[in-house]
């Protein structure tokens, strides 16, 4: 069977870049991908697979190359090692549903989805996640923090390839460096074959005889990094900040990840907080609410003096403004909320308990009766 030109195939020029190439596989693939060609689907099934052959070469800058040099014949020795020994059978419809998530799945560049990891395309890093712990304080008024994170980097001895210095990965025997091969089953009705990783090079296309000693091969290593976070004033217990780009490196070029950091804030001895106003309970005796009195309390900003109106009742609220959280989105502050508790005295000398009654007998007629007639209910 003769075999077209490849570059005929893609309908491209033979000067034609790397993108070009990519661009015309993309549109082809997409043009005969059997889902797009319901009424004719096996016609489309070997367009589409001529496709995919042609690009699976010259897709690949080292392929290319022996293919401007050798043509199809290049690629003629030993069985499986070809560009065409992986391709993809349209046989098996179970795997339909995913290489269409490649083609048309959600932005994250465009890859081969038979070339494994080798051609995967840019991929953004993953995100980190880290915990930190504040105090009350620090997390009203904000605070700047410098931690270490781990995160994986290329590693330097090997220039990020996992091969010993000096050596090189080669190409995978198994899968002739598309990093995926064809499993044929024999099933009652005939045979049928899926393409899964290649378990040699793990979908690469790559393998490395003699590993790197730095990074055991893995051609990363993971090195401790110094990060500044700036807290903004106003966050909470439970709020997460998002530092761009501090995550994982990507691949093939991608963006890196997000360093994601998680806020925990260490309660506090006497605030509480309720949204943006910080909430205090503000023991007093029941003569100081009577009569009245000046105190000294804590804020957020240091001590201040209160002034406890005369004929203060329990469980009085009041606020001391502007005296709270910093809003996080926006200007100005909470509150501060002072609640009243009386403390009614429990341990009374016989002396003081006369005195009371003293007091008792002098308080006027219409507030006595008041309260009596309150008690009876
Ligand atoms: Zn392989
Ligand atoms: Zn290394």
């Amino acid at each position: 069977m003769d075999k077209r030109d490849y570059y005929e195939v893609l309908g491209v020029d033979r000067n034609a870049s790397e993108t070009e190439i990519k661009k015309a596989y993309r549109k082809l693939a997409r043009q005969y991908h059997p889902d797009m060609n319901p009424d004719n689907q096996e016609e489309a099934a070997e367009k589409f697979k001529e496709v995919h052959e042609a690009y699976e070469v010259l897709g690949d800058q080292e392929k290319r190359g022996r293919y401007d040099q050798f043509g199809h014949a290049a690629f003629d020795m030993g069985a499986g090692a070809g560009p065409g020994g992986a391709g993809y059978d349209f046989g098996n419809f179970g795997g339909f549903e995913d290489i269409f998530d490649v083609f048309f799945g959600g932005g994250g560049g465009f890859g081969s989805p038979f070339g494994g990891g080798q051609r995967g395309g840019p991929r953004r890093g993953p995100d980190l996640q880290m915990n930190i712990e504040l105090s009350f304080k620090e997390a009203a008024f904000g605070v700047e923090r410098e931690v270490t994170i781990q995160r994986w980097e290329d590693c330097g001895d090997c220039g990020g390839s996992g091969a010993a210095p000096g050596t090189e990965p080669v190409t995978c025997y198994k899968c002739g460096g598309t990093g995926q091969v064809r499993v044929t089953q024999r099933i009652a009705f005939g045979q049928f074959s899926t393409v899964t990783t290649c378990d040699n090079c793990k979908g690469t296309g790559k393998t490395i005889e003699k590993p790197c000693n730095t990074c055991h091969g893995k051609g990363k290593v993971r090195r401790p990094r110094k990060v500044n976070i700036q807290v903004p004033a106003g966050v909470d217990n439970g709020s997460a900040l998002r530092l761009a780009g501090e995550g994982e490196l990507g691949t093939q070029g991608g963006p890196p990840g997000d360093l994601i950091v998680r806020i925990r804030v260490r309660p506090h001895k006497v605030f509480k907080r309720e949204k943006d106003n910080v909430v205090m309970e503000v023991p007093i005796s029941f003569v100081q609410a009577a009569l009245g009195d000046e105190i000294e309390i804590p804020t957020l900003d240091g001590n201040t003096k209160f002034r406890i109106p005369e004929g203060t009742q329990p469980n009085a609220v009041f606020h001391l403004r502007g005296k709270g959280i910093p809003h996080l989105q926006g200007y100005g502050r909470g509150d501060q909320i002072l609640s009243i508790k009386v403390v009614i005295p429990t341990k009374l000398t016989e002396e003081q308990k006369e005195m009371l009654h003293k007091f008792d007998t002098t308080v006027r007629i219409d507030q006595y009766q008041t309260r009596k007639a309150f008690l009876k209910r």
